[in-house]
């Protein structure tokens, strides 16, 4: 069964009841438990278990560390392309957004990856918005093939495709995919994605999956935190990861936990997610699910960076630049602004625009980074905490990749 099909039969109402209602003596039985259900979890996203918060915080660190060692491993996001042929309203990138636009050549895609590498980077998240003239599956393929060449490990967030079109990817050396849901309420959904390919909620629900068929061994999925109800994002991510544990058994499966930034286009936040109450969640999503990886990224500030560490969290990224060309400058010759989706300048007058709009002249990011300490600072960062920063992906450093 797809986890399109056991989504449509999920009881999210009666699960969403329990996270809103239950007692203490719900939240007790539920932290007695070794294994939890999904409606556990639900009692440990509940207001009442905010008032357990310290218990839940010291199993949920104790489970990471008997699972994970005391490790935490670093990646880095590489934006190959800000081009898109959607539009989601929260998204900078967005088709209709007037900002400056590129895709890097391979060439400069290799100059961003050397210099992620040499501030110690062996892990690699490449990301492009969608657009398959200019992020076509032979141009990835390209890209992931150069890659992999500099990086042991290389993982995708691209726009969702079919089995096969992932195929040249797996083949040139990329093991991950991320695919983020953004929101599991469909009504939100609709209202957010206006235009593109990307307001099939069902085709990107099924993503994983397919990512899974063409080969992929990692498989990262989330919700984007900040357009509907927290707790009901949270019960279906869950029950999403869930599903990819029981079905997609040969994969590891991440849990990305991004929270709404500022970004072109000016979108505020629906709903909101408090620091404490994602403490809460990272917390309760460890003890549901031991083994998922727990990822966090630089939208989020220093301090609460430095405070889940310790307590669930598995792998973030650091240093990050959320434009191509961004750790290096790659890029700048070929930009160009576009206007509802048409390009209106070519490069030395999108530049010129940039500048007198106050832009950097690189690209336009995606979102606003809140943690901008450099690889070097976190990685100091985390054996202050008492853990490893580890570069590399564990399977390619154990055969030698690395
Ligand atoms: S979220 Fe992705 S698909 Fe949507 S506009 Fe941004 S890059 Fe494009």
């Amino acid at each position: 069964m797809s986890f399109v099909a056991a989504f449509n039969e999920l009881s999210l109402e009666s699960f969403l009841a329990r996270a809103n209602g239950a007692s203490t003596g719900d939240v007790t039985r539920a932290l007695g438990r070794e294994r939890l259900s999904l409606g556990d979890f639900a009692d440990l996203l509940s207001p009442e278990a905010g008032a357990h918060l310290d218990e839940m915080a010291a199993r949920s660190q104790a489970l990471t560390r008997q699972r994970f060692g005391k490790v935490i491993r670093l990646f880095a996001p590489l934006y190959l392309s800000n081009e898109c042929i959607n539009n989601c309203k929260y998204c900078g990138f967005s088709r209709d957004n007037p900002i400056l636009r590129v895709t890097l050549s391979v060439d400069e895609v290799v100059r961003e990856a050397r210099a992620l590498k040499a501030q110690g980077f062996r892990n690699v998240l490449v990301v492009a918005g969608e657009h398959p003239k200019f992020v076509s599956t032979s141009y990835l393929a390209d890209c992931t093939r150069a890659l992999h060449a500099e990086m042991p490990s290389v993982s995708l967030e691209v726009g969702p495709m079919e089995t096969e079109e992932y195929r040249p990817t797996v083949a040139a050396g990329a093991e991950g995919l991320v695919v983020y849901q953004e929101t599991y309420d469909r009504a939100v959904y609709a209202e957010m994605h206006t235009a593109g390919p990307k307001r099939n909620f069902d085709w990107r629900l099924e993503t994983a999956e397919r990512a899974y068929a063409a080969g992929f061994r990692r498989l990262g999925i989330g919700a984007l935190f900040g357009l509907s109800d927290w707790r009901s994002e949270a019960l279906s991510v869950a029950a999403h990861a869930e599903h990819l544990l029981r079905h997609c058994w040969k994969a590891q499966v991440t849990i990305s936990l991004p929270r709404l930034r500022p970004s072109a286009g000016q979108f505020e936040p629906l709903t909101t997610l408090g620091d404490r109450e994602l403490v809460q969640l990272v917390c309760a999503l460890r003890l549901f699910l031991p083994d998922v990886g727990l990822v966090l990224s630089t939208r989020e500030p220093a301090r609460l960076r430095d405070g889940l560490i310790p307590l669930g969290i598995t792998l973030i990224s650091a240093g990050s630049h959320t434009e191509p060309g961004g750790y290096t400058g790659a890029g700048k010759e070929n930009i160009h602004r576009t206007e509802r989706g048409r390009i209106v300048e070519l490069a030395a007058g999108a530049s010129e625009w940039a500048e007198s709009a106050g832009h950097a002249t690189n690209a336009t990011g995606q979102f606003e980074i809140a943690d901008e300490r450099s690889a070097g600072e976190m990685a100091q960062l985390i054996q202050r905490l008492g853990y490893e920063p580890v570069w590399k992906d564990w399977d390619a450093a154990l055969a030698g990749k690395g």
